[in-house]
């Protein structure tokens, strides 16, 4: 008789989105004639860029012939979108980071959940709190982590590092010294980003314990600060310490066409053996290729129309980030994020709970944010508002703010 895998019963339920749509979906039955803005979303909501929209016509139409029709892609991804990365994303800003060890997926949440698969099922992992909650899940299906404390809201097995306004929110080394650590910057959901100054510092930590730092920068392309880095691999060692994951998500609206990259390069090893080989033959075997087609698309951000376009996606985007900063900040909340990265975290007002504030500003303005406290216990008390709505929306719900 099969039985299920009971590490998946250990997961308490995701129930932050699916909170926050009872209350809207409640709020809107009571209130029908009132007009509800939503900030609190993740996705992008600009059309993809033209130059991006032509190579998918010209790719698909490649299809419909037997001459250049494509078939499965490449597992690791085709050479005209590696080659195009590796140049433009790392060589570029001075990395030295070739096309062979860029790994073409669907996606940086699935590399993300995935990258768990080729450490040892002992390794302790370190988390930021809050934190993109697909790290620790990933690790708890595998088994990788102890139990989950309700009171606590945090698994044993598991090292958590506070990121607040006294550290701007940029974890510190852990006391217990972990194996696995995920870096997140610029950061969902606090907007952070980190220096390169201190980045390094992370990279030395890593190599001297001889831990591998996942580093998650999938809103590098919102990064508008000289002195943050947009790789990891800009700092002195990361070769031998890091795995940078890579999203076409946030950088040029493929939420809907899903591509991303994870980068491993050949220096990380442990007793001979190398993680680029593990996750090339995990790839080989689980994974058969991003569509030629999206693949195309994806080389298309890389071209000048397709730089100059999704460019300019993100600078509304980030005018929107400003807006909000702005006028939050003159009504007198405290609030961080938004400079280098699409993502507002605001304290809520009064001694307010997470909730408590979104209540209250679902209620007094009908604007929907995302509660804090669900990204983590060093979450409770803040509030993250984001930049990807419309302008006018966005002008809208933070006047309505202001005025309350
Ligand atoms: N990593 C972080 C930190 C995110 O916030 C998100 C999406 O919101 C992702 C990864 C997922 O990216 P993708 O759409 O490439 O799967």
């Amino acid at each position: 008789m099969y039985k299920v895998n009971e590490d998946y019963l250990k997961l308490p339920g995701s129930y932050l989105f699916s909170t926050i749509a009872k209350k809207v979906n409640a709020y809107t039955q009571a209130h029908p004639e009132k007009k509800i803005i939503r900030l609190g979303i993740g996705d992008v909501t600009q059309p993809l860029a033209p130059a991006v929209i032509e190579a998918l016509h010209s790719a698909v139409d490649e299809m419909a012939h037997a001459e250049t029709f494509k078939g499965y892609a490449p597992d690791l991804g085709y050479a005209f979108l590696r080659d195009v990365i590796a140049e433009k994303d790392f060589k570029a800003r001075g990395c030295d980071i070739s096309a062979d060890e860029i790994f073409v997926s669907d996606g940086a949440k699935s590399d993300s959940a995935n990258i768990q698969e080729i450490f040892s099922r002992d390794c302790r992992i370190a988390v930021c709190d809050p934190v993109y909650p697909v790290y620790v899940d990933s690790n708890v299906m595998a088994g990788r982590t102890g139990t989950y404390d309700t009171k606590t809201e945090q698994w044993s097995n598991v090292i958590y590092m506070p990121c607040t306004a006294e550290n701007g929110f940029v974890a510190e080394f852990p006391k217990e010294t972990p194996d696995i650590i995920y870096l997140c910057f610029p950061n969902n959901p606090t907007g952070a980003a980190v220096t390169k100054d201190k980045l390094q510092e992370w990279v030395d930590y890593a190599n001297k314990v001889g831990a591998v730092i996942i580093f998650d920068s999938a809103y590098e392309a919102y990064i508008s600060e000289d002195n943050i880095p947009h790789s990891i691999y800009e700092c002195v060692g990361a070769r031998t310490c890091a795995i940078e994951i890579r999203s076409f998500s946030k950088k040029a609206g493929f939420t809907g066409l899903r591509l991303g990259y994870t980068v491993v390069p050949k220096e990380l090893e442990h007793g001979g053996v190398t993680l680029h080989s593990l996750w090339a033959r995990r790839h080989g075997t689980k994974f058969n290729g991003a569509p030629y087609i999206v693949q195309k698309a994806g080389a298309a951000v890389y071209t000048p129309e397709g730089d100059a376009q999704t460019r300019e996606q993100i600078a509304y985007y980030m005018k929107n980030a400003a807006y909000i900063k702005k006028g939050l900040t003159d009504a007198g909340y405290t609030v961080y994020g938004g400079v280098n990265a699409p993502y507002i975290w605001l304290k809520a007002p009064n001694g307010m709970t997470s909730w408590e504030f979104f209540d209250y500003l679902l209620e007094q303005v009908n604007v929907v944010g995302t509660p804090g406290s669900g990204f983590g216990p060093s979450g409770e008390t803040y509030f993250r508002l984001t930049a990807f709505g419309s302008y006018e929306n966005t002008v809208e719900a933070v006047d309505r703010i202001k005025n309350m």
